[in-house]
C-alpha cells in the first residue's frame, strides 16, 4: 500500500468497509485502513488490475482482522498466478513494502 501523486490530485469519494479503521497519521504504522488502494492502485496494483486508475481490485476486507488486506499478499495464487505462491507472496510483500510504515499523505474527510 502506498502513494501515487495522482492520489492526492483532488477530492473524491472513495467506498471503503464501514468497519475499517480511521487512517492513521503519515510515518505511523499501516493500519489496514486501505484509503490508498481505494484510491488509486500502486505499481502492483496496476499489474494485478489491469488497470491505472480508480479503487485496485485486489483490495480486499479482512473481517476477522477488521482491516483492508492487499490480496496479492493473501491469495498470490489468484493474481500472480504463474508464479510458486511462496515466491508471489514474498514479490508482493516487497514490492508494496509490507511492514513498513504508512507512506500515504491522503487525507480522509
Ligand atoms: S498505507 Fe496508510 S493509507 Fe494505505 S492502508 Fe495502510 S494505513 Fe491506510
Ligand atoms: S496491489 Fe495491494 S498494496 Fe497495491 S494497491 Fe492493490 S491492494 Fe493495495
Amino acid at each position: 500500500m502506498g502513494t501515487d501523486p495522482e492520489r492526492a490530485a483532488a477530492p473524491r469519494i472513495v467506498m471503503l468497509h464501514p468497519a475499517a479503521p480511521t487512517k492513521p497519521a503519515e510515518g505511523a504504522p499501516c493500519n489496514g485502513c486501505g484509503l490508498c488502494c481505494a484510491a488509486a492502485p500502486c505499481p502492483l496494483g496496476m499489474f494485478a488490475s489491469r488497470r491505472r486508475h480508480g479503487r485496485c481490485a485486489a483490495l480486499t476486507w479482512d473481517e476477522s482482522g477488521a482491516r483492508h488486506r492487499c490480496g496479492v499478499v493473501v491469495d498470490p495464487g489468484r493474481w500472480l498466478p504463474w508464479l510458486p505462491r511462496p515466491w508471489a507472496r514474498h514479490l508482493a510483500r516487497r514490492w508494496i513494502a509490507a511492514g513498513s510504515g504508512c507512506d500515504s499523505d491522503l487525507i480522509a474527510g
